[in-house]
């Protein structure tokens, strides 16, 4: 779906569970509409874009699946609904996750990923780091994070951090194992919005 110039964006939010309200407010402030999806009933509703945030990839998975939002959500992404995944939603993305699978998850995403990658003590910092396509110094916040270790297919890095891949995008998918919802920084929801927009 294109929308026009200056008509307003409406993305729907995966909010059950983790950091999705701080992905509302982000956009919120770039003048896009946001709804939550909690229910299957909420898929319903016509959107340009889904945020899947960050959390628990395996309590996630599991709620998607009990609540019936598994295949509907799949389908969606593969037939070109634009999604940004950032940490859990990364991990629920990859079609190939090395120790700890959440088994059964979405998997529409050429990558393949390390889930609680930096081990437990070193697991959350913060950097800034540069990203293909929206700058330098951008804001990073891991928490517990994955890192992308291999891209594959249509899939293309866009940032490293330590060399480790921490962003890729592959056509109308887009994740990042660190969290942009947390810092104040908007540059990196405005370019989800523009990919959604060309979507
Ligand atoms: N470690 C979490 C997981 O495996 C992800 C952490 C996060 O989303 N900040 O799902």
């Amino acid at each position: 779906m294109t929308r026009a110039e200056g008509q307003k964006m409406k993305i729907a939010v995966l909010a059950l569970q983790g950091a999705f309200l701080e992905h509302e407010q982000m956009l919120c402030r770039l003048g896009a509409d946001t709804f939550e999806i909690r229910k299957a009933e909420d898929w319903e509703k016509p959107k340009d874009g889904l945020i899947i945030p960050g959390g628990e990839s395996t309590t996630q998975a599991k709620l998607l699946r009990e609540l019936g939002l598994m295949e509907p959500v799949r389908e969606a992404i593969i037939g070109g609904l634009p999604v940004w995944g950032t940490c859990a939603g990364l991990i629920l993305l990859a079609d190939h996750v090395v120790n700890g699978v959440p088994s059964g998850s979405l998997g529409t995403m050429s990558i393949d990923v390390c889930r609680n990658a930096y081990g437990r003590q070193s697991g959350s910092f913060f950097t800034t780091g540069t990203i293909e396509g929206i700058g330098d110094g951008i804001p990073m916040t891991f928490i517990r994070a994955p890192y992308i270790s291999r891209v594959r297919g249509n899939a293309r890095i866009l940032a490293e951090c330590g060399g480790h891949i921490v962003a890729a995008i592959q056509d109308h998918q887009f994740v990042t194992s660190f969290h942009p919802e947390l810092n104040d920084d908007p540059r990196v929801h405005a370019y989800f919005l523009r990919l959604a927009r060309r979507h």
